[in-house]
């Protein structure tokens, strides 16, 4: 049979090598260090930890990244037998060292005799005779193979920075306070005229918001994220909020937060000052991001600022925001439902290049472009996993679970870490624990997270029973 070939000897890629090995596809993995390097990476050994040596939360009963975790494990991940196998003391986090880790993937991927790794960059669209590819090269894909991916999709395409602003649970909005509607009322495709949650501040509460805005303390850009060649960070319409407050008084007022055409529901005589508006962010209603509000605050400070906010007092945030390098797909956009490019389906992506964040997200995308990847060449069917698992709530955030807004035109996708947001809501949150009490406040919240996470291994479960031949264990 003909291979594989992988590009990028990642985190993802090689967990994608591993998983196509174990099922007795050939496998060439392309890895361009140490004959060229990245920003980030220092060895020249596979699945390389860039920064923290932390693979977050190991709780899969409570956590959604611990939940992937327990997932990824069951799916005979090669990340997380390695990572398993070197972890250090840390809590409740999953935290390895970072040689032994990247050793132990180096191994494993040596001892198969089904992958070849072939060092050397892939300076450009792969040759026409590789016809089945996994693009796994990351956040710091080199800048020839990220050209040619952009000329083959669109100008648009592909983003080299993440101008994110903090994404928000919408159960922890006080619509007491807030209130839906879209600027005048405009009902644009797919909209109801009622799509924006606004949190609306008098005069006195916008002059303190701002005063702390401009006194915030934010994160530098590292030398490599500024340098030539790097798109200058700064771009159309995404000045970070603290950048723009800096402007003068009234620069956010006549910018994200104008408050025309917008009256208060709660208290429709009073006119607002400032309005900050937040857009649904998945199909599932779960989640808003703050619209404009992309920010180089460090995390605490965004904490504290937002929740100045009227109605956001509570707030819960899926992410906060920042601004850095990073290359990756709109996916929604441009790939199908197993990850591969539409225009040009030969080409599958995996790990952060698809827009998800993180290494265990990056690893968990890895995995999955595998599976179907094997899957394909070995002829056998291979459903999606269910939107219930944090796999299927993954890839569904990924390339489906988007919704195209009204006023501001097809949504900007941004890259961000699993969590509880991305799953479906349960049809019936519990109200009562095992011995019949009544569950009041973040009680409620801890059991809502304790049947999502239980609900997302059990489904786990019986679809890689269903696949046994494509998706489980039996198949290695
Ligand atoms: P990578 O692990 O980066 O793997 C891509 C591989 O492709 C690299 O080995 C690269 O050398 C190779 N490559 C690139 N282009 C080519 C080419 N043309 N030909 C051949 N090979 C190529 N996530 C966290 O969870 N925690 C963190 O602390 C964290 N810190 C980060 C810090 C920085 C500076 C960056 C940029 C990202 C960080 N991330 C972090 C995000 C992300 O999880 C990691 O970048 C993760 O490694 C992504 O996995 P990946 O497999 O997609 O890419």
């Amino acid at each position: 049979t003909r291979p594989v070939h992988i590009i990028g000897g990642g985190l993802a890629g090689s967990e994608a090598a591993w998983q196509l090995a174990r099922r007795g596809v050939p496998v060439v993995l392309h890895e361009m260090r140490p004959e060229r390097g990245t920003q980030a990476h220092k060895t020249d050994a596979l699945a390389e930890l860039v920064c923290s040596n932390s693979f977050r939360s190991d709780d899969a009963q409570n956590n959604a990244v611990g939940v992937l975790h327990a997932e990824m494990r069951r799916l005979g991940s090669l990340i997380m037998a390695c990572a398993d196998r070197h972890q250090i003391p840390a809590g409740g986090a999953l935290a390895v060292d970072r040689d032994g880790f990247s050793a132990a993937v180096t191994t494993a991927i040596a001892s198969r005799p089904e992958i070849t790794l072939a060092r050397g960059e892939v300076a450009g669209l792969p040759p026409q005779d590789w016809d089945s590819v996994i693009v796994a090269t990351g956040p710091l894909t080199s800048p020839a193979l990220a050209e040619a991916i952009r000329a083959r999709t669109d100008e648009q395409a592909l983003a080299f920075f993440d101008a994110i602003a903090p994404i928000v649970h919408f159960d922890s909005i006080d619509m007491e306070v807030c209130w839906f509607q879209s600027r005048y009322d405009k009902v644009g495709p797919g909209g109801t005229g009622a799509d924006y949650i606004n949190c609306p501040m008098d005069r006195e509460q916008y002059e303190a918001f701002v005063a702390a805005l401009v006194a915030s303390d934010t994160v530098p850009f590292k030398d490599f994220e500024t340098e030539a060649g790097a798109n200058t960070p700064y771009f159309d319409g995404c000045l970070p909020i603290e950048v723009m407050a800096t402007r003068g008084p009234e620069t956010l007022r006549h910018g994200p937060m104008k408050p025309m055409g917008l009256t208060n529901a709660h208290n429709p005589a009073v006119k607002p000052y400032a309005v900050v508006q937040l857009r649904q962010d998945n199909a599932l209603g779960t989640l808003y991001n703050m619209v404009g509000f992309q920010t180089k605050a460090r995390h605490a400070e965004q904490v504290r600022l937002f929740r100045m906010i009227p109605g956001l007092e509570k707030a819960e945030f899926a992410r906060l925001g920042g601004l850095h390098r990073n290359t990756y797909l709109n996916s929604p956009r441009v790939l199908d439902a197993t990850l591969r490019l539409k225009a040009e389906p030969r080409l599958r992506f995996a790990g952060q290049i698809t827009g998800c964040e993180g290494y265990v997200e990056s690893s968990a995308m890895g995995l999955m472009a595998g599976l179907f990847t094997a899957a394909e060449r070995l002829g056998r069917d291979l459903a999606l996993p269910p939107a219930t698992t944090a796999h299927g709530a993954l890839i569904n955030h990924i390339t489906g679970g988007h919704i195209e807004t009204v006023e501001a035109g097809p949504r900007s996708f941004q890259p961000m870490n699993i969590n509880f947001g991305l799953f479906p809501p349960l049809e019936a949150a519990p109200t009562r624990d095992a011995e019949g009490n009544r569950l009041r406040g973040t009680q409620k919240t801890v059991a809502k997270k304790q049947v999502m996470a239980a609900r997302a291994l059990a489904d786990l479960d019986a679809w890689a029973a269903q696949h046994a031949d494509a998706a489980s264990e039996a198949a290695a």
